[in-house]
């Protein structure tokens, strides 16, 4: 039996190797709705290749082109945040595969999991804004959430077999970004271009950002306390440069276990599509040899403030997260604009967590408010210029 899958955020980064596993295992995947926010020119030929029942595109001015460009083809195409909502709830899927970038990955995982569709969860940043409300309704429907982030694929597979086995700590690995062992001032003088350069991963630019200001793995640290249910404090962080142990569990006797692979996305995508089954593929397969050296370090939360910010904010809990989120997304689009430096990312985000106001037990709508008025606050923060 094929596994029917909704791709939304299909243009992206995670959307393009997502497409390129479904396209290598026809025989076990297919895709049936495909979504993206603005690109349409990759959109209408992904359509074409992949032959949905299903496309639609977030920008409602862009819905006539896309509907010209697939008259020819059994499609419905559609437009609208709503619509994109509406589509994670498709009764033709078995499976979402949630890839756009940031917030708004929000409200359409809400969708896929009222309708009772598993989960492969890309977009960490909804975990981030509402783990409590996404996990607790996951567990009421029933809904398998599979990690496609790396290093929560590799705690899951670590765990699988060790049910009742509780973890004692989780070891999240970091590759420690492009800048590790930079000073405060060296810090100071990089720029967009030095900090989109990645060392060993291919992904888009807000997780690249991310990844080279340390938020990135603040924010893993607060998807794997959701995840796996575990207090923040059980969640450690090392600096492994080459990024081939993905992750690691200890357990109560001490005993570690890791998991390994080269740094490419299409494995934990392949692994939580196929799951659990383990799907063939002939991609490029690790050798030991040619790493001969894998190497351990703490991170540098002095120079890297976004880490020690995530653990604040998880420990405030409530809608500090989201708070969290919100301002990193205005601080980094700032940052790309060249409207901020990059050591001044955890300094405007710092002040806006320190000025929120806290709400214990958030509702849905109580989340989208503090994701509006914290953006609204970060982008007057960083006009002024006084952070
Ligand atoms: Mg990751």
């Amino acid at each position: 039996m094929k596994k029917r899958i909704a791709l939304l955020g299909s243009t992206g980064s995670i959307g393009k190797q997502a497409l390129e596993v479904i396209g290598l295992n026809p025989d076990r995947l297919s895709v049936e709705v495909l979504t993206a926010n603005n690109n349409t020119a990759l959109l209408i030929e992904q359509a074409k290749k992949f032959r949905p029942a299903e496309v639609v595109i977030g920008n409602e001015s862009k819905l006539k082109e896309v509907k010209e460009a697939l008259r020819s083809l059994p499609v419905r195409v559609s437009a609208g945040q709503q619509a994109l909502a509406e589509s994670a709830g498709s009764e033709r899927v078995d499976m979402v595969l949630t890839a756009m970038v940031g917030y708004s990955g929000l409200i359409p995982t809400l969708k896929a999991i009222e309708a009772g569709k598993d989960l492969a969860l890309a977009n960490k940043e909804t975990l981030v804004v509402a783990g409590e409300l996404i996990t607790r309704k996951a567990r009421e429907k029933k809904v398998r959430i599979l990690p496609v982030d790396s290093e929560h694929s590799a705690i899951f597979q670590c765990l699988e077999g060790e049910s009742g086995n509780v973890p004692e700590k989780i070891i999240l690995t970091c590759s420690g970004g492009p800048f590790r062992g930079k000073s405060h001032r060296e810090l100071q003088q990089v720029t967009p271009s030095d900090a989109l350069a990645h060392p060993n991963w291919s992904m888009g630019a807000k997780i690249t950002i991310d990844s080279a200001t340390l938020m990135n793995k603040g924010f893993e640290m607060i998807e794997a306390r959701w995840l796996f249910g575990l207090s923040p404090r059980m969640i450690d962080v090392i600096v492994h440069p080459q990024s081939v142990i993905h992750s690691m569990v200890q357990f109560r006797d001490g005993s570690i276990k890791a998991q390994l692979g080269l740094p490419d996305m299409r494995l934990p995508i392949q692994y939580a599509l196929g799951y659990p089954e383990r799907l063939y593929n002939a991609f490029p397969r690790f050798s030991f040899t040619q790493y001969p050296a894998l190497t351990f370090e703490p991170p540098d939360i002095e120079n890297f403030r976004n880490l020690a910010l995530a653990y604040e904010a998880i420990d405030r809990g409530g809608n500090i997260p989201c708070v969290l989120n919100a301002a990193n997304e205005v601080a980094v689009e700032a940052f790309l604009k060249g409207e901020a430096g990059f050591a001044a990312l955890p300094e405007i985000i710092g002040k806006i967590l320190r000025s929120a106001s806290f709400i214990a037990d958030p509702s849905l709508e109580e989340l989208v408010e503090t994701n509006r008025e914290t953006r609204a606050r970060t982008e007057s923060l960083i006009k002024s210029g006084r952070w």
